[in-house]
């Protein structure tokens, strides 16, 4: 059943289809007017190129809309005209009136054009449960050494999981049918029980409807054949013993989370608005928020605020050529991760290919097929966002490192001012943190690190932004929140935090932190910005620590 969401971008499918049915019609009468030329007009440079700029245009967006017929005249024109102006081919004026002759009837040649909702091809299951959870992420453990199962439990619930842990992968179904979990641990070697093997696992899953499950493996040995066994199972991490929990933590963080994040964001740029909006409504309907843009000028502006996954360039537009704008947005070295794809109805292929070369990805061929197409821009930017995070994130904490954050704080301070509202910066610093690595030993204190990265990511919004500030510090930028509501809001999470129970071995303890907030209209600029946060995290330790002090509470 085709849900409300689908129903509506059918529709606007089939009226785009409509429009563009009325602009091939009146712009294959201007192909025909074109043959009524006097020859010296028709032979000119400006002219032909036009036509040749028009022909190409034209032909990538009827076959797109499934105008084959009109699709495949305009392509052998185009050729021709390509001949003409970059091969040195004579011009034969009476084959090139004939060629412009002959598109007049093929409007008037009923298309099949009218797809039934079907043949639209059908939205992916894993587009269509990507949902953002609330609540924490609930991970079921296979496992049946009592030692690694203790271990994992405890360690992955101090960041924040539930984990559920079993010895039989029977009992293990039984209980999924109940409540599914988000991810699954499985030791590899599990006494060497031969029903309990990792294809047998996975098996079992896929019966019991967990195929898309992903799964992670820990293993006593760090061998190849182990490795590749994994692989061969869809498994999509593989951690050797003993598992270090911290960077268990940061791959669950990795390959659990873009199920829960936003929806894949993807650029467009194309001068032909017809086939832009195809594409844009085709991924749509994916799940993929699409962005369309046909003024290639405004590109610089647009990334910035967009921050697309990926970006779709067409080859040839008339203001610059796909390369060219591919080139001038490779010259921002911070957007070299964004992937750009050609996507173009040029058939030469030594120009796909020096296309490629120069400064783009991949190239895809107009018209898309739309499984294909789709598919190739899920897996791209897939990888984009995840070669992002690494180049951006810390990798005990899952947070924005020391330059990122501070690039963005300034980001957010500028965009206040321009919109004359109000941004507030907090930092905070775990207390008294030198005596938890003297008495628990420096892997117990990334644990503590590590919990409250996972606190704060959990407790505020998603537009707020984390940044792990130095070794135990942090820092968070709050938009549109003012200093008030933002000490009201990290009260609470320091309430949560300090009832956190913290284990070495026999102990328990607990921890505590401390943090300053500033306001950014109480201050003239973002250097100023962050030394006030600090100045107020510096009376917070003074009074006593374990509080959030106001800049200008200065009493
Ligand atoms: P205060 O309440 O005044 O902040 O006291 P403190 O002990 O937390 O003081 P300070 O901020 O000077 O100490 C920070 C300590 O954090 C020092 C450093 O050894 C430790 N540290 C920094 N980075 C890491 C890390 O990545 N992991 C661990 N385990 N410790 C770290
Ligand atoms: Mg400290
Ligand atoms: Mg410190």
């Amino acid at each position: 059943m085709a849900n409300e969401n689908e129903v509506s971008i059918q529709r606007e499918m089939a009226k785009l289809r409509g429009e563009f049915h009325n602009k091939l019609i009146s712009e294959l009468r201007e192909f025909v007017a074109y043959a009524n030329l006097p020859d010296q007009e028709i032979c000119r440079k400006d002219t032909l190129k036009k036509l040749y700029d028009a022909s190409h245009r034209l032909a990538g967006s009827a076959l797109t809309f499934g105008y084959s017929d009109s699709g495949a005249l305009l392509r052998r024109l185009e050729s021709s005209l390509d001949g003409i102006l970059n091969q040195g081919a004579e011009i034969d004026v009476i084959a090139l009136r004939k060629q412009l002759n002959v598109l007049a009837p093929a409007v008037a040649i009923p298309e099949e054009i009218d797809k039934d909702l079907d043949a639209q091809g059908s939205k992916p299951e894993e587009a269509k449960k990507v949902q953002p959870r609330a609540e924490n992420l609930l991970l079921y453990v296979l496992e049946d050494d009592p030692t690694t199962s203790n271990l994992l439990k405890i360690g992955l619930s101090s960041f924040g999981y539930y984990v559920t842990t079993f010895t039989s992968i029977a009992t293990l179904c039984e209980s999924a049918k109940k409540d599914r979990p988000d991810g699954l641990i499985v030791d590899i070697e599990r006494n060497n029980i031969a029903e309990q093997t990792l294809a047998n696992t996975t098996r079992c899953l896929r019966e019991n409807g967990m195929g898309s499950l992903p799964i992670l493996v820990v293993s006593q040995h760090d061998s190849f054949a182990e490795k590749l066994e994994a692989a061969r199972n869809s498994v999509v991490a593989f951690h050797s013993k003993p598992v270090d929990i911290p960077a268990l933590e940061s791959t669950l963080e990795f390959v659990l989370q873009p199920l829960a994040k936003s929806p894949y964001r993807v650029l467009l740029v194309d001068d032909d608005v017809y086939s832009m909006e195809h594409h844009r409504l085709m991924l749509d309907k994916w799940g993929i928020m699409a962005h369309a843009l046909s003024d290639p000028s405004k590109i610089l502006d647009l990334i910035e605020e967009f921050q697309p996954d990926l970006m779709i360039f067409d080859l040839h537009m008339p203001s610059c050529t796909g390369v060219e704008l591919a080139e001038v947005v490779r010259f921002h070295t911070h957007w070299i991760h964004i992937p750009i794809i050609f996507l173009s109805s040029e058939r030469n292929e030594g120009r796909q290919i020096s296309a490629m070369m120069t400064s783009g990805d991949d190239f895809i061929l107009k018209p898309v097929v739309e499984e294909s197409f789709v598919a190739t821009i899920i897996s791209r930017a897939q990888r984009a966002r995840q070669l992002a995070e690494l180049m951006t994130r810390d990798s005990l904490t899952g947070l924005l490192k020391h330059t990122e954050i501070k690039e963005r704080l300034g980001h957010e301070y500028a965009r206040a001012g321009r919109n004359n509202s109000i941004v507030s910066v907090a930092m905070l610093d775990i207390d008294k943190f030198k005596r938890v690595n003297d008495s628990y030993g420096h892997q117990t204190g990334d644990v503590v690190i590590a919990t409250l990265a996972h606190l704060l990511r959990r407790g505020l919004r998603t537009t707020d932004i984390i940044g792990r500030y130095g070794g135990e510090e942090y820092l968070v930028v709050l938009p549109d929140t003012d200093a008030k509501n933002a000490a009201i809001k990290l009260n609470a999470l320091r309430k949560e935090f300090e009832k956190v129970k913290f284990r070495h071995n026999a102990d328990e303890f607990n921890c505590s932190f401390s943090g300053g907030i500033c306001q950014s209209d109480q201050v003239n600029n973002v250097d100023e910005f962050v030394d006030q946060a600090d100045q107020a995290l510096y009376r917070a330790k003074e009074r006593g620590r374990n509080q959030i002090v106001e800049s200008d509470d200065t009493d």
